[in-house]
């Protein structure tokens, strides 16, 4: 699979990042440039690691898309440099997607490609709308049009013959001809009743679905606003359309929630809120950077603490670079934080010998570590941190009189070119640590969030949030299924 140079034409799916292939994402995990459009969605541009090359050609200076034959000359210059292309294209590649015109030049230039193919917007948006597209009872054909001919004309469609089909018809490109297309409908004899359907934002968080019916298509559209994208529908499936509704009967279907953690992890929060019908808006705005080297001896001690996952990895990563392994570890105790961090350890084949019962933050794994007996008067502890840690672990193990070493193996880099809109434009915005509190308000240039509802994983990460006037909520437990608990109770 991985020849160089070569083109792979890849489609993304509708929206919906869980309904990118798992050949697609392979490919932009791990190709040289990827040149992608404005369909694409930013949870599926998210994927693409920081440092991948990546050329937008959705949009020019002044909003202009690139034309096409620009498109198809980049993609060929691009393997003439001897890279493996990635051409991201919103839902199938080929379903009007041009991915057939793109290909032409690279056939005339010798240059190698492959196509993999992704989920329709025709099949998937629809699909979130609980409309299956053909169910034998009321159709027996699919037809895929388009409201939009070449060079921006109409298109030239045989309304006659559509009408003749007793199919299932969907419409892209069609947001703006929509009353035409229904008028020429009704026209060539179709009854003006037929159910009809638009999705909006087909598989998105923001998804819209509205039933209606031929004749009333067109003031559909202007009264709710429709905007592209969307598919139009009509058929008699449509009417399937509240029966089957999935999508918009999820717990937090039509919440806009922000997610702050940094990039490496925000998937976990972001899938889970997906999954519940919420739109999760990555805003990632700190990474966190290792510190090299780490010289203190661990095995110069009795205990080691992790307070985080990044910690661990951090770490762990160190004895690799080092030559080292795992067995630098023999004999000591290790105490985590919580079940992220045990995880994290895991994966490494390492058991915590000590998770506090309640996940909270550092001073309650300090607190318990001496409640519990598992750090004793005298013994030595290094804790492998975060650089911008609080310090009251150490204050607590210190009061019971046990030696501690506060260790920075990470620091925090804050990212400033971001930009989502505004913190007011969403239901809540949920901060997993304290350095997300401090990174969002560095990168929005004030510090005064009265009125913005505010969801903290724990009592530090809302103390830091309580300094900007948020409002706060802090979930039960210092996880992230706690979070998610919380936002289904509050939402
Ligand atoms: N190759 C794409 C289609 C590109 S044409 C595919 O297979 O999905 C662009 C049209 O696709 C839009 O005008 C709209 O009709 C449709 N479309 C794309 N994404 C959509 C989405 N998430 N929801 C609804 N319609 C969508």
């Amino acid at each position: 699979m991985w020849k160089k140079p070569c083109v792979y034409l890849v489609g993304a799916g509708p929206g919906d990042a869980g309904l990118l292939t798992c050949k697609g994402l392979e490919l932009i995990k791990n190709c040289d440039v990827v040149v992608y459009d404005r369909l694409v969605s930013k949870e599926i541009m998210a994927l693409i690691p920081e440092e991948t090359e990546k050329i937008n050609v959705g949009k020019n200076v002044g909003d202009h898309p690139v034309p096409q034959w620009r498109i198809n000359e980049i993609l060929l210059e691009e393997a003439q440099k001897g890279k493996r292309v990635v051409r991201l294209k919103g839902g199938d590649p080929f379903v009007f997607g041009r991915g057939g015109e793109e290909l032409e030049l690279l056939v005339e230039n010798n240059i190698e490609f492959q196509v993999v193919p992704g989920i329709t917007s025709s099949i998937a948006a629809p699909g979130y709308g609980g409309i299956p597209v053909t169910h034998r009872d009321y159709c027996s054909s699919l037809h895929i049009i388009t409201g939009h001919g070449k060079n921006d004309s109409e298109a030239e469609i045989n309304y006659d013959a559509l009408v003749g089909l007793n199919g299932t018809l969907v419409f892209m490109m069609s947001v703006s001809t929509s009353a035409t297309i229904a008028e020429n409908l009704i026209r060539a004899g179709m009854d003006k009743n037929m159910p009809a359907a638009l999705v909006e934002n087909g598989t998105y968080g923001k998804q819209r679905k509205l039933i209606t019916t031929l004749e009333k298509l067109g003031e559909t559209v202007i009264r709710e606003n429709v905007k592209s994208p969307a598919v139009i529908l009509v058929g008699k499936v449509c009417s399937l359309g509240d029966k089957f509704d999935w999508f918009d009967k999820l717990p937090l279907k039509g919440r806009k929630i922000l997610v702050t953690q940094p990039k490496s992890k925000a998937s976990k929060l972001a899938e889970k809120i997906k999954s519940l019908g919420g739109e999760a808006v990555l805003y990632p705005t700190i990474r966190t950077k290792w510190i090299r080297p780490i010289s203190p001896d661990v095995r110069n001690f009795d205990i080691v603490g992790f307070t985080s996952e990044a910690g661990v990895r951090s770490f762990m990563e160190y004895l690799r670079e080092e030559g080292l392994d795992s067995r630098e570890l023999h004999g000591l105790d290790i105490a985590v934080v919580g079940p992220a961090t045990a995880r994290a350890l895991e994966e490494y084949g390492i058991k915590a010998d000590f998770i506090p019962e309640k996940v909270f933050d550092g001073k309650t794994m300090g607190l318990e570590m001496v409640k519990e007996g598992f750090a004793l008067k005298h013994q030595r502890v290094i804790l492998l941190r975060a650089k911008e840690a609080s310090r009251d672990i150490v204050t607590v193990l210190r009061d019971a009189a046990i030696e501690v070493e506060d260790y920075p193996v990470y620091e925090t880099e804050y990212i400033m070119d971001n930009d989502v809109g505004e913190p007011e434009d969403f239901d809540i915005i949920t901060f997993t640590s304290k350095s997300c509190v401090d990174g969002f308000v560095k990168t929005r240039g004030k510090t005064d969030f009265t009125g913005v509802k505010a969801l903290c994983i724990g009592k530090q990460t809302a103390a830091a949030a309580e300094e900007y006037n948020f409002d706060i909520i802090v979930s039960e437990m210092a996880t992230i299924d706690s979070m998610v608990e919380k936002l289904e109770e509050i939402l």
